[in-house]
């Protein structure tokens, strides 16, 4: 089939470069022709060519939450898109997005609409402190986000929201952060990844230790609920990704995003079928694949900023490099290193000698 991509980031590549297997074709819409994605297929650069996308493609899926709904209706009109418009509003917003968690009785933070000074000061009556003022919409790697801790910071938490839409949440005291990958087919069918444990540095991800250890069958069973619950009530095509804080009281869920993530990139290497292929298997109408570990101790570590030593990770036996073709920024997301292993010893051995990419 010809699968048509909103945006040509590191994501749209990969799906990509896993969909090619299947005899699949790539058509991207940019904003320019130099993006990762831009080499894996046609690419449509610029909004106004999202008409060529349409023309092109048999189906149309989109990597960021931070896609405009105006869009997904008008081109669902010609060719089907996956997730589905339903999924794309309630996930682009966090308000949205608690709201249904509380719907389905799936436990989340505390959390009020704030949309004035004042609002924020009434919000912190109820939710108490600390707590953490949040945009509603656009955010990513912890940006747009104001961690409160006591009343005498509420001017200025406000005024660094610039007047949009918020949400305060109550600061919630985790043990670990946690994510679970899922993906549901055409035909209703499910497949889970192991839970995983991410490590963020200043809001960014840097490790994910996949499977997370120390998760009991309760645990996942429980987390795979609240997935299947969510995938159910959206009529959710492709892969879906909840983040989750363990606690002292269980599972909280923070945030779910409608697309693949990056606590599932170890599952290239790491898994019988990975994140990306399952998320093209699922929008074209294909069998799910199969999810186990091909190894059962597995990591994953971000390339951020600069390359670094990236020799290392060539010479090493059990490691896999993955660039995006990107120029080296602060903070930019350039790669990520997955790393397969058969002991927890040679695990940590293996990330031991990576370190210098870890903060
Ligand atoms: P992403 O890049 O994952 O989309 P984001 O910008 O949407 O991130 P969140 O995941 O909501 O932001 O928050 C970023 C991080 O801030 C979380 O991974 C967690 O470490 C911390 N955090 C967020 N909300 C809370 C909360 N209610 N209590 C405690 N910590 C929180
Ligand atoms: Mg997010
Ligand atoms: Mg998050």
């Amino acid at each position: 089939m010809k699968v048509g991509i909103l945006g040509a980031g590191q994501l749209g590549r990969m799906l990509a470069i896993s969909g090619y297997p299947l005899n699949h074709q790539f058509g991207f819409s940019g904003e320019t022709h130099d993006e990762p994605s831009s080499l894996l297929g046609h690419m449509f650069a610029h909004k106004d060519n999202i008409n060529s996308l349409i023309e092109f493609s048999d189906v149309i899926t989109y990597e960021s939450e931070n896609t405009k709904v105006e869009i997904i209706k008008k081109i669902n009109k010609k060719v089907p898109v996956h997730p589905n418009e339903k999924s794309l509003f309630i996930t682009q917003h966090r308000g949205r997005e608690k709201a249904l968690f509380n719907q389905l009785n799936i436990p989340c933070a505390p959390y009020q609409m704030v949309n004035s000074e004042s609002d924020l000061k009434a919000a912190i009556k109820t939710i108490g402190l600390p707590a953490i003022l949040k945009t509603v919409t656009d955010g990513y790697d912890g940006k747009g986000q104001f961690l409160l801790h006591e009343a005498k910071q509420i001017t200025k938490a406000w005024k660094s929201m610039n007047d949009v839409e918020s949400i305060l949440e109550g600061f919630i005291n985790f043990k670990r952060e946690l994510s679970l990958i899922a993906v549901r087919g055409i035909d209703n069918s499910h497949k889970y990844y192991p839970i995983v444990e991410n490590k963020h540095h200043k809001g960014i991800l840097r490790l994910t230790i996949a499977p997370a250890q120390n998760i009991n069958e309760k645990i996942q069973k429980t987390a795979q609920y609240y997935m299947k619950t969510l995938l159910d009530e959206m009529d959710y095509i492709g892969v879906l990704t909840i983040e989750l804080f363990e606690t002292k009281n269980g599972l909280i869920v923070n945030e779910m995003a409608p697309r693949v993530h990056n606590s599932g990139h170890w599952s290239i290497e790491g898994t019988n079928t990975s994140q990306f292929q399952n998320h093209i298997r699922a929008i074209t109408g294909m069998p799910l694949g199969d999810t186990t570990p091909t190894h059962p101790f597995c990591a994953m570590i971000n390339i951020i900023s600069k390359l670094g030593d990236i020799d290392t990770v060539l010479k090493m036996p059990n490691t896999h490099l993955h660039l995006y073709d990107k120029s080296e920024r602060k903070n930019r997301k350039l790669g990520h290193t997955n790393i397969t292993a058969n002991s927890q010893a040679k695990l940590n051995e293996s990330i031991a000698k990576l370190k210098n990419f870890l903060p």
